[in-house]
């Protein structure tokens, strides 16, 4: 099997602030097509550092992948240090120079003297070319060894790797390919979902599950190992099949979607419309909506009503309902839900009202009690969850809580 190894470069990955994500995605897509990677390293802007980290993975590794420090300033040094660790001249490039002045051009920029810079490339390289920014990458070979020189940014990267770095890494590879798979489970605790499924998977020699828990879900991780990616997918298929049978409607993604990515494709799929009521989620939920493009074809209104007035005047909450029942309560997470949905004309409303702490708790309604109200035309509903957890992870598992109520809801509906 090839070895690989992956040099992420920028001061910046070595501070608190910023962390290299790159590599991650590279080693997925050097794994699918059979290549291990067997060690990673973050060097900042150094050119001597940089250089020691390129001779020494020359000589462990038969791929070797670098990211960053492929900018026009002083401080990025990558193209300079690869030419020095391989003994080889930085070329000025005049049709790497022209296509650097037109995008310029393009934006109705001049270019600037220091972007001149990047039309230097290793002697000997062939040139990646970049269609999202100025920076070329570069691919070596050297002695049955590959080295792929890219930007730094993954929207940069990421198209110049699929493109012109992993076909030049497949030829040699072993023969072994890596494939994954990730399913997402709501509702059920960590030792639950392996107990049902430990009997399936176990079965399957050549896929490693890995369950794991994050923040409001569980996660089932599947890596297969076959001699083909069709081999792979099929060995995966039929295992995430056996899964979801065993499991049934606690599996709510099959390919690492999102919780409000799938609750999204249900309702453009089924052409329904949905409007969100917040209290202690102030917002959260309509957020993570909108995050997905097209929202608007299904999320009509998110309103985030914090105080007792903005429940009863912006979605007819009853005033006597407050005062019975407290804002926290079954009630008002119905009237909430039911409330926004008549503004809205939506098909749906979802609402929460809870208390997301860390005060503001009593003995009857500690930190963590959470209502989560659910209206469609025939219906309204609600219940209480108490969520465990520091503010942020209250919040967060508040919203998922309503998002999932929403989708089973839905899948319940179709089933009667
Ligand atoms: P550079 O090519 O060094 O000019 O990098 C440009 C930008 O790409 C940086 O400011 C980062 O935002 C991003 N970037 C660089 N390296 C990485 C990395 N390893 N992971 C994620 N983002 C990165
Ligand atoms: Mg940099």
């Amino acid at each position: 099997m090839q070895k690989a190894e992956i040099i992420a470069i920028g001061s910046e990955l070595l501070t608190p602030d910023k962390i290299d994500t790159n590599s991650l995605w590279f080693t997925q897509k050097l794994n699918e097509i059979g290549i291990e990677v067997i060690m990673k390293a973050v060097v900042g802007d150094d050119i001597e550092l940089l250089k020691q980290a390129i001779n020494s993975a020359l000589k462990r590794s038969d791929v070797i992948i670098l990211t960053g420090g492929l900018g026009p300033t002083e401080d990025d040094v990558t193209r300079q240090a690869v030419a020095e660790a391989l003994g080889r001249k930085l070329i000025f490039n005049e049709e790497v120079a022209r296509q650097i002045k037109e995008k310029f051009a393009r934006m109705n920029r001049q270019m600037p003297e220091i972007n001149k810079r990047q039309a230097f490339v290793v002697e000997g390289a062939v040139i990646l070319e970049n269609p999202n920014g100025t920076a070329v990458g570069m691919f070596i070979e050297l002695n049955e060894k590959s080295l792929a020189v890219l930007p730094g940014p993954p929207r940069e990267n990421q198209p110049m790797f699929e493109k012109d770095v992993l076909p030049r890494l497949g030829d040699s590879a072993s023969g072994v390919v890596f494939r994954r798979r990730l399913l997402r489970v709501s509702g059920m605790g960590e030792s639950a979902v392996d107990e049902a499924i430990a009997p399936i998977y176990s079965k399957y020699e050549n896929i490693r599950t890995s369950i794991l828990f994050n923040r409001s879900e569980i996660e089932i991780h599947l890596t297969a190992k076959a001699k083909s990616q069709q081999e792979a997918d099929e060995a995966l298929e039929k295992l995430a099949s056996e899964i979801t049978e065993k499991l049934g409607i606690a599996v709510f993604a099959l390919n690492g979607e999102t919780m409000e990515e799938v609750v999204g494709r249900l309702l453009k799929e089924r052409r329904k419309t949905l409007a969100v009521a917040e209290s202690c989620t102030g917002g959260l939920i309509g957020a993570r909506l909108t995050d997905i493009a097209g929202a608007s074809e299904y999320f009509l209104l998110g309103v985030t009503a914090y105080a007792n007035e903005a429940k009863i005047k912006m979605l007819d909450v009853p005033s006597e309902l407050i005062k019975r029942h407290g804002a926290v309560s079954a009630e008002v997470a119905e009237a909430m839900a039911s409330g926004v949905r008549k503004k809205a004309g939506s098909d749906y409303g979802i609402s929460v009202t809870g208390i997301a702490g860390p005060s503001g708790g009593t003995k009857e309604k500690p930190v963590g009690l959470v209502f989560i109200g659910y209206s469609d035309e025939t219906e309204t509903k609600s219940f209480k969850v108490i969520l465990p957890g520091d503010r942020y992870l209250i919040r967060w598992r508040a919203s998922q809580a309503a998002l999932d109520y929403l989708r089973r809801k839905i899948l319940h509906k179709e089933k009667i």
